[in-house]
């Protein structure tokens, strides 16, 4: 979730599934008066997207995905009972967003960048003001994006993280979809799938 001082929030791949989970993003968003603008997801794989249902029905607001993971979404119905999501609510996006689209709510502007390789339509968003990344599961502290899945691709992944990361300044934190935060110039150095060579 990102918000600022307007209250203005977006909500971004939520895993909430039960209802504890619900109830838990319900109240924080109640305690702290935020007003939910959109739902986005980075990529449509089933941890991305559990509480889609949940969210757009309590908050009446519109999801959006890069066009690309519109066939992952609808996949996820069909393998959810084998993740033990049984009673997994499917949801349709209700709109696409696209490379180089910028998204605003609040005073934020948040840019959008394409990122493909763990999943077909990936996208990343970019604060440039507080230099922050929400990269999804493009690339995590030393360890990049698994690519066995349907759409997946190696050198799609690698080639993403250089072109659209690593072209970004050493300073940018990467909020990662799973595991810790890292910063940009740190997986440069350092990354062992795609470090980038120093002199
Ligand atoms: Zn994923
Ligand atoms: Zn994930």
């Amino acid at each position: 979730m990102v918000y600022d001082e307007t209250k203005e929030c977006i909500i971004i791949d939520p895993g909430c599934f039960d209802k504890r989970e619900e109830s838990k993003l319900s109240q924080f968003i109640s305690d702290n008066q935020l007003i939910v603008k959109r739902l986005i997801n980075t990529h449509c794989h089933i941890d991305h997207v559990l509480g889609n249902a949940f969210i757009k029905r309590t908050f009446k607001v519109k999801l959006f995905i890069h066009k690309l993971e519109a066939p992952i979404l609808k996949a996820v119905k069909s393998y959810a009972p084998n993740y033990g999501f049984a009673q997994y609510q499917d949801s349709e996006a209700d709109g696409f967003i696209n490379e180089e689209d910028t998204l605003q709510f609040g005073s934020q502007s948040l840019k959008i960048l394409f990122v493909p390789g763990h999943s077909p339509g990936h996208i990343a968003l970019y604060d440039v003001n507080t230099k922050s990344l929400i990269g999804g599961d493009v690339l995590f502290q030393n360890s990049i994006g698994r690519t066995d899945l349907p759409g997946g691709d190696m050198n799609t992944l690698i080639e993403s993280i250089h072109q659209k990361f690593f072209s970004l300044p050493d300073e940018v934190t990467v909020y990662c979809g799973h595991g810790p935060t890292t910063k940009i110039g740190f997986e440069k150095r350092t990354n062992p799938f795609c470090a980038v060579a120093q002199d």
